[in-house]
């Protein structure tokens, strides 16, 4: 049976995975320090055979017993919000953490795929963005932490991959969403359906004509099993280039949930990026991989799933528990 580590596992996209490898019949190892994962997202797994979980920081050094096929690196705080609560964190989580996985990965002879993202790319100046872009990133900005740990990760597998001859794979995610996500994460999709759903206005940042493409998760999913099956080490975008302002995006919810609400506006964020779009000419050809799921079919999914929380789930929380 083979056996894949999952790190960031409790975590919205960890979670997903973990789901999608016992489906295809893996031995699911899930490892994650629960800072801002959630032991809810995978409950149902843990009564399984074939899944374990650690509760481990990756930043510190990992010990797995038994072989290991395949690494997976999901562990980050992953939300603007997040990185100006956690900004060490987030840097050694990409960083120590991607080294630590790296050298096991090495030491069982694994295959290792490593979540990149649309952020290497910054506040780009060629668009829609294409692999071969190197980016336009502040690195002394709010995101930087996210950003540049991120770009470290990209360079150290690649040494890994160069120097060691491990096989490694490189995904560079795009906007992505669905069930799972943390309604206080600060994120534009589940901000905007938590305010939705509590009654609140719809709070766009800046003027609402900067942009976004969504992806959801069930096809970012499939794109990174492709990927990680392929034979291909150098780094490939997923995400749906199917490209919305954000307040048309703020528009669609209100439609979506039948809210009375108005959108509003607020200060844009410092260094937040005018546009993104991932070209994905690289997928479709590399791995016959496209975005399946509409954003209308997706966002209806993703609405289900935050209406089902409780009333006290959908209240908004403060951050106290990243000091714990
Ligand atoms: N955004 C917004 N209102 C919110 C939260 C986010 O208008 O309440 C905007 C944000 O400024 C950005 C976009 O939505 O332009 C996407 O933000 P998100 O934090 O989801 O991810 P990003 O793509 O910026 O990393």
């Amino acid at each position: 049976m083979k056996r894949v580590l999952i790190t960031g596992a409790a975590g919205f996209l960890g979670s997903h995975l973990c789901d999608r490898f016992i489906k295809e019949g893996y031995h699911v190892i899930g490892m994650d320090n629960l800072i801002t994962g959630d032991l809810k997202n995978i409950e149902h797994l843990f009564k399984l055979e074939h899944f374990e979980f650690y509760h481990h920081d990756v930043s510190k050094f990992v010990h797995v017993p038994g072989h290991l096929d395949y690494i997976l690196h999901f562990a980050s705080p992953a939300s603007p919000i997040d990185y100006l609560k956690i900004p060490i964190q987030t840097l050694k989580v990409g960083s120590l953490g991607t080294h630590n996985l790296l050298g096991l990965a090495k030491a069982k002879n694994a295959r290792m795929l490593i979540a990149s993202t649309s952020e290497v790319y910054g506040d780009p100046t060629v668009h829609p963005q294409t692999e071969d872009y190197w980016g336009n990133v502040n690195p002394v900005g709010p995101r930087g932490v996210y950003d540049e740990a991120k770009r470290f990760q990209e360079a150290m597998t690649m040494a890994y991959h160069t120097f060691h001859g491990l096989e490694t794979r490189i995904i560079r995610i795009f906007n992505t969403y669905g069930p799972r996500m943390r309604l206080n994460d600060g994120r534009v999709l589940p901000t905007f359906i938590g305010q939705a759903l509590r009654g609140e206005d719809l709070t766009a940042f800046g003027d609402g004509t900067q942009t976004r493409s969504f992806c959801y998760v069930d096809d970012l999913v499939e794109g990174i099993y492709r990927l990680l099956l392929s034979d291909y080490a150098y780094p490939v975008n997923i995400g749906n280039p199917d490209e919305i302002t954000i307040r048309e995006f703020a528009e669609e919810i209100l439609k979506l949930t039948g809210a009375n609400q108005q959108v509003i506006f607020k200060p844009l964020p410092v260094d937040d990026p005018k546009q993104r779009r991932p070209d994905i000419t690289k997928a479709k050809e590399l791995l016959g991989w496209e975005p399946k799921v509409s954003r209308a079919e997706g966002l209806k999914r993703t609405y289900e799933y935050f209406r089902s929380l409780s009333e006290r789930d959908l209240r908004p929380k403060d951050f106290d528990h990243y000091n714990k």
